[in-house]
């Protein structure tokens, strides 16, 4: 009850939720209660939380804040749900999101952008929460959720979670199902949750992770208890501090933060090692090849026949064309402009191939550093929290954003967010640590060192 009070106070004004779904948290909350009063409660049991509106939820609608998804209930439940479901959590309502996850601000999404909860000191301007996740980390950093469901294709829970002040992790790819999570691009999309803690998101992922066999490319992998690594420590441990994101023009205060986080670990016991991982500048082009190609073969389902929006036409083509007119915003529409060019005859070669190579060395600098070192520490995001006028014409400027969060989707591995200090503003900054696949412990213990 408080949360959803909290939601009814703040949400006209935060735009986090799309949905609030008030009843269904009640009898969900009922549960909870009896569950507990039989002495049933299970790791989650009324653990109130925010789920991204790109995770299907059986009966709920699920818009992935986009028009050709406004009208759409699907008729079954994401695996990531039906696990945190399983494992007793209530469900306050879907989160605000960039269109299909396309965006790092929130702002391209058909419902109004989000507003980040946080202010510079002394100004009133209008933050973005950063995006594409941005209702659920605004959701947890406003208090209105204990937690939120994310996903992350080049950076879309980390760098909310930065501009927010809240921890995030994106998992190896493969260790959450993707089943029944809308795709963007299905190779490097992967769900994982923002919390407050570190700790708190160690409980959210040990719930939502796991085999699936409804997902080809979900990993048979033991799911291991992610809370008690937090507690590990990083005596011992090799940290790389990797020379190519130390960017130039990058703002002191970035480069400020990124020592304080070298000093903490090292006070706790950790070696700091300097490392290199040389194909980092060809990421963001890679990215937003590989991106957009596979954003374009997976939006060709919306076509106003089978489901979602429909426009009538004067035949099937025009059927398509004006659905799909209609139902698409500018920047979804960019990404199939560009993903269908890359992957088009004369180009595949030029473009979409040469990125598959790129991506191929980028993994193997990562590789490569994991005979050296034990995790990788760098800053979250080049910059905090913007204001939501600045940029928003300018989808280059947009796409640097990702600069430091988009190779751990490139290469699979797990990338977490951490708060770690404000800037002079006083707006929060975070620390990334990233880490082996399939090794997100060690990234948990480094990741708790540092909050
Ligand atoms: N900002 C990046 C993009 O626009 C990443 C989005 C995401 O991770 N879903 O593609």
């Amino acid at each position: 009850d408080a949360h959803l009070k909290g939601i009814e106070a703040l949400n006209p004004r935060l735009n986090a939720f799309i949905t609030v779904t008030a009843e269904v948290a009640r009898e969900q909350a009922k549960a909870a209660d009896q569950a507990l009063g039989k002495g049933e409660g299970r790791a989650l049991t009324g653990i109130p939380l925010a789920i991204k509106d790109l995770f299907c939820t059986a009966g709920t609608r699920t818009t992935a804040a986009s028009k050709i998804l406004g009208n759409f209930v699907p008729p079954y439940e994401s695996t990531v749900t039906a696990n945190l479901l399983r494992d007793g959590a209530v469900f306050l309502g879907k989160a605000n999101l960039d269109e299909f996850a396309m965006g790092s601000s929130n702002a391209t999404s058909a419902f109004g952008g989000v507003e980040n909860p946080w202010k510079r000191a002394g100004d009133d301007t209008v933050l973005v929460p950063g995006g594409s996740s941005g209702g659920s980390a605004a959701a947890v950093a406003a208090r209105l959720a204990l937690g939120a469901t994310a996903t992350d294709t080049g950076g879309s829970i980390r760098q909310p979670a930065a501009f927010c002040g809240i921890a995030g992790i994106k998992p190896t790819y493969g260790r959450v199902s993707r089943f029944g999570t809308v795709a963007f691009a299905s190779s490097l999309d992967q769900a994982g949750p923002v919390a407050r803690t570190v700790e708190d998101c160690a409980i959210l992922l040990r719930s939502m992770a796991g085999f699936d066999p409804r997902d080809a490319t979900s990993a048979d992998v033991a799911v291991p208890d992610f809370a008690s690594a937090c507690a590990r420590g990083v005596k011992g441990l090799r940290i790389g501090i990797p020379r190519e994101f130390r960017l130039p023009g990058m703002p002191a205060e970035i480069e400020a933060l990124w020592q304080q986080g070298i000093a903490w670990l090292r006070d706790a016991g950790a070696e700091t090692v300097e490392i290199s991982l040389p194909h980092t500048q060809y990421a963001l082009p890679t990215y937003y090849i590989v991106a957009p190609a596979e954003a374009s073969s997976n939006l060709a389902r919306y076509d106003g026949v089978r489901f979602g929006l429909r426009e009538e036409g004067a035949d099937l083509k025009d059927l398509y064309e004006r659905t799909r007119r209609a139902g698409f915003g500018d920047e979804v529409r960019r990404r199939i402009l560009i993903g269908t060019y890359v992957l088009s005859a004369g180009y595949y070669d030029a473009y979409y191939l040469k990125a598959q190579k790129i991506r191929a060395l980028i993994k193997r600098d990562f590789d490569e550093a994991w005979g050296k070192v034990d995790a990788i520490l760098t800053p979250a995001t080049p910059s905090a929290a913007f204001g939501r006028d600045e940029k928003q014409d300018d989808p280059v400027a947009m796409y640097l954003n990702d600069v430091f969060t988009v190779t751990a989707n490139l290469a699979g591995i797990p990338g977490m967010s951490v708060p770690a200090g404000l800037d002079s503003k006083g707006l929060p900054l975070g620390l990334q640590v990233l880490g082996k696949s399939f090794d997100e412990e060690t990234v948990f213990a480094v990741g708790h060192a540092i909050e």
